[in-house]
């Protein structure tokens, strides 16, 4: 019996340990080849009729990228970015929005595409809109057309109200949000519509079971030399599923790192980016959702910017002192724009196409020296097991290894020390 008991708490013990502490989890593909860059983030829910149509739509967008490049051989500058926004509403239900951006060299305007997933996790199917309201079609189709009156076709507009279960939507507690993607109901130059309208009256019950987050974290200062030689190691892309044990592994060799992450990602890896902070690391902004910045207009610029800035702001009362700019792309327009620093490297780990952790840490070893910023991603498990080899050598070495804030500090004592 006692076994029994002894059993059972423990399951109950792991049980619980694995769910407060469990996180959605972002699959990250970021591939930079010749003249074509990939950046696509999407959720990994754990549900399987969900997580293989999400697979099945990004697969299917990634192929007709690779269509459109062989057809178009000689453009260059091609890219293509999928970001994805998931929101749970109550314990029950799950709204997830997938946008496809689409560019190269010589598209005026990139192609934009959305497409949204709605789930009910108890009943584990896919929900339409007829499942959660009744619309007052009417009036949402005046709405829409009142709001662009220049670019809807009316004809177009009726056609996709005729069955309302065709329409992409996602909801929330008050409101329900329609999606149209370009040429669907309007032309090209009003790019993806989307409708909110305010709604309560909803045929599914949605309790307030909404977990509030508390967070608040202690940092810590460390007593840094300025004689050691010092080294700072930056991590891009990230959170993944892999960062809080990269931290781990920091903390045991009693080093630091500044992680440039994508505004994206941060409410997803709310704990992890908490773990990042309080063991003394430091966050970098890295755009939002990993665009090729130099590429954007001013306000597109602006937003990848900001909305990072304060969704790190919001969520983690952190300001952020860093940019790193995506695919390392820096221009001048770039530098006016922003008043933050910019933070490139001068070690390249190349991780993200090695993948593999010898030939990693090789690289590091052979390029290491006093000063240095390595660059490397925190989303690959072959940088995970890299860091273990090139941690502890790099210690043997005598070498400091700093966030990005640290090393500058100790360069201007450094500096001060001469003068
Ligand atoms: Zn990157």
């Amino acid at each position: 019996m006692k076994k029994w008991i002894l059993f059972f708490g423990l399951w109950i013990l792991l049980f619980c340990g694995c769910s407060r502490h469990s996180e959605l989890v972002i699959e990250g593909i970021i591939e930079e080849n010749n003249n074509e860059m990939i950046s696509i983030h999407y959720p990994k829910i754990g549900i399987k009729k969900l997580d293989s149509q999400i697979e099945t739509y990004i697969l299917k967008q990634k192929e007709s990228f690779h269509q459109y490049m062989l057809t178009k051989s000689m453009e260059n500058d091609q890219e293509l970015n999928i970001d994805y926004q998931y929101q749970e509403i109550g314990k029950r239900y799950l709204n997830i929005t997938l946008t496809t951006f689409f560019t190269s060299s010589t598209m005026a305007h990139p192609s934009k595409e959305v497409k949204t997933f709605v789930f009910d996790k108890q009943k584990n199917r896919f929900l339409m809109l007829s499942d959660i309201a009744s619309i007052n079609v009417g009036r949402v189709k005046m709405n829409i057309l009142t709001l662009h009156p220049d670019c809807i076709f009316p004809h177009e507009l009726d056609k996709v109200f005729e069955n309302t279960d065709t329409l992409k939507f996602t909801f929330a507690r008050d409101s329900i949000t329609l999606y149209f993607n370009p040429y669907e109901i309007a032309s090209g130059n009003c790019g993806i519509i989307k409708y909110k309208f305010p709604f309560t009256d909803f045929k599914i019950e949605l309790q307030d079971d909404q977990i509030k987050n508390t967070f608040e974290y202690h940092p810590i200062h460390k007593e840094l030399s300025i004689s050691k030689p010092t080294i700072a190691l930056t991590f891009d892309d990230g959170p993944s599923k892999y960062t809080k044990e990269i931290v781990t592994l920091l903390n045991k060799y009693d080093a630091n790192a500044t992680f440039f992450i994508l505004g994206t990602k941060v409410k997803n890896y709310h704990d992890t980016l908490t773990y990042v902070l309080e063991n003394g690391n430091e966050i970098g902004n890295h755009s939002y959702n990993h665009k090729k910045l130099t590429r954007l207009n001013s306000d597109e610029l602006q937003e990848q910017i900001d909305l990072t800035n304060q969704v790190v702001k919001e969520t983690l009362d952190y300001e952020i002192r860093f940019l790193r700019p995506t695919y390392g792309a820096v221009t001048k327009k770039l530098k006016k724009e922003t008043d933050m620093e910019i933070v490139l490297w001068n070690v390249d780990t190349l991780d993200w196409k090695l993948k593999n952790s010898k030939k990693i840490y090789e690289k590091v070893i052979r390029d290491v020296g006093d000063r240095k910023i390595i660059l490397m991603h925190d989303i690959y498990k072959s940088t995970l097991e890299a860091l273990k080899l090139i941690l502890p050598e790099l210690k043997n070495r005598g070498y400091q290894i700093v966030t990005v804030s640290d090393l500058k500090d100790i360069e201007k004592k450094r500096n001060e020390k001469i003068q």
